[in-house]
């Protein structure tokens, strides 16, 4: 088949621009073929752009024998362009069709299409993601990508709104800021480099000279578990602020779901309708509780987590069933926390370590920090790592490093909850995991 190109053409509507009221008007439509009917005499085309569909009605009569015989080598998702006439028409959907004086094709879909992107026919999430780029066209990944894009809208001027300075850091970096276990190792040149696995160390460097910063960026893993909430590689919201505390920066993240809850609601009403989701807005002060009240609502329940000990995922399922929107649990025992996370002064077992959950999954950790020089290098050597490794990281706290907190959101996290989506994967457009590293 013989492939156009755009020429002169330039779009003049969108699909859903087109309306009844345009009867008689000449536009010029681009888009994909998502359904073709042929009934004998009249063939209908569905044409579905970036922002719905509308009807192209070809009917043997009335067009000319070029645009008639081009019509008839089409096939679901090529990709075309039409110069043609609106009509109103009462029983076409939005009472409105459009007869084409002339048709491009622009673009070929190879039949038969491995998908179905209506999803009358379900596919498995591997067979859906090893054809991503149509995959991506379904109602249902255009909502999920249209909420996460309300997301880190709404994140952005909602941050900005409270006066933090967005900022980027390298992703590519000299040593580990954890610890070595879940980074990727590089050749970089002749040396050993790895993959930022979250902007941690940076992002409180930076508070010395900024005092408010947020970043959102990548972040790397190499989680070798294989579950339906860790991926590789994810797209980490942080924020970092002087003068603070956990419960400070507590109240930036509760207030932060409650804006991005609200957005998604207003500007993406249509997106939960085709993803048949509904949220509540949540309410204010989110509730807080501690690791023991946590572990104590546990044993009530028949498990037995001893203190200290990290909380495994069934007993967060059981959490989740108690409590099933958001809630955070604070004071967490110290040694189940990174070296920045800050020991209570009153007890140093605890931490002002927290993490915001939705339901059994976590969205977000974060805590007071170590501000203190001497304490930090204690705290990584209690963690069994070199302070000779961070000593670039320490130099900052010789410069002024005021008391500080902060938190880290997983993106992908978030938009699962927002869009009720259970497998992570399906909300990154080409996900990474430790057996996918293709499309
Ligand atoms: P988890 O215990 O769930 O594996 P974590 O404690 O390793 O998470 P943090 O290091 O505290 O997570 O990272 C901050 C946030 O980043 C988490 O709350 C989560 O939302 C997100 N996150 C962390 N690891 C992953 C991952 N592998 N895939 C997707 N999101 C992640």
């Amino acid at each position: 088949m013989k492939i156009d190109d755009l020429g002169d053409w330039r779009r003049s509507h969108y699909s859903s621009d087109v309306t009844p009221e345009m009867d008689g008007e000449e536009v010029i439509l681009m888009g994909w073929i998502r359904e073709i009917r042929d009934l004998g005499g009249i063939r209908f085309i569905v044409l579905q752009d970036k922002l719905g569909n509308v009807q192209i009605t070809i009917p043997e009569s009335e067009v000319n024998e070029e645009t008639l015989s081009k019509s008839s080598s089409l096939h679901r998702q090529d990709c075309i362009a039409v110069r043609g006439l609106v009509r109103k028409m009462e029983k076409a959907p939005r009472g409105v069709e459009v007869i084409p004086k002339e048709i491009r094709i622009l673009g070929i879909a190879r039949q038969p299409l491995p998908l179905d992107i209506t999803g009358k026919t379900p596919a498995d999430i591997d067979v859906r993601l090893d054809v991503r780029v149509l995959d991506l066209r379904s109602d249902r990944s255009q909502a999920i990508f249209k909420i996460r894009h309300v997301v880190l809208e709404a994140t952005r001027e909602f941050l900005s709104g409270r006066g933090f300075l967005e900022v980027n850091t390298p992703k590519i970096i000299a040593s580990a800021t954890e610890g070595g276990a879940a980074l990727f190792p590089i050749v970089y040149f002749e040396r050993e480099a790895f993959l930022a696995q979250s902007p941690q160390l940076y992002k409180e460097e930076l508070i010395i000279d900024f005092e408010k910063v947020f970043e959102i960026g990548p972040a790397y893993r190499a989680e070798k578990s294989h579950t339906r909430r860790h991926i590789t590689e994810f797209l980490s919201i942080d924020i970092e602020e002087a003068f603070a505390t956990a419960e400070d920066v507590m109240k930036v993240a509760e207030e932060l779901m409650y804006h991005i809850c609200k957005t998604v609601r207003e500007r993406c009403r249509e997106e939960l309708r085709v993803l048949n989701h509904t949220f509540d807005l949540p309410r204010l002060p989110l509730r807080r509780l501690t690791y023991d009240e946590v572990i104590g609502e546990l044993r009530e329940r028949g498990m037995k987590i001893k203190w200290g000990e990290d909380i495994p995922t069934a007993a967060f399922r059981t959490l989740g069933e108690i409590h099933p929107y958001f809630y955070f649990i604070t004071d967490w025992p110290t040694k189940l926390k990174p070296f920045y996370i800050k020991p209570r002064d009153d007890d140093p077992r605890i931490s002002e370590g927290f993490d915001l959950m939705w339901s059994w999954i976590e969205i977000a950790s974060g805590g007071t920090r170590v501000h203190k020089k001497e304490l930090l290098i204690e705290r990584l050597k209690e963690q069994g790592l070199h302070p000779e490794s961070f000593k670039f990281h320490l130099q900052a706290f010789d410069y002024g490093m005021p008391p500080h907190a902060g938190w880290a959101i997983g993106l992908e996290r978030l938009v699962m909850m927002l869009t009720g989506i259970k497998n992570i994967r399906e909300v990154v457009l080409f996900p990474r995991d430790r057996f996918r590293l293709t499309p």
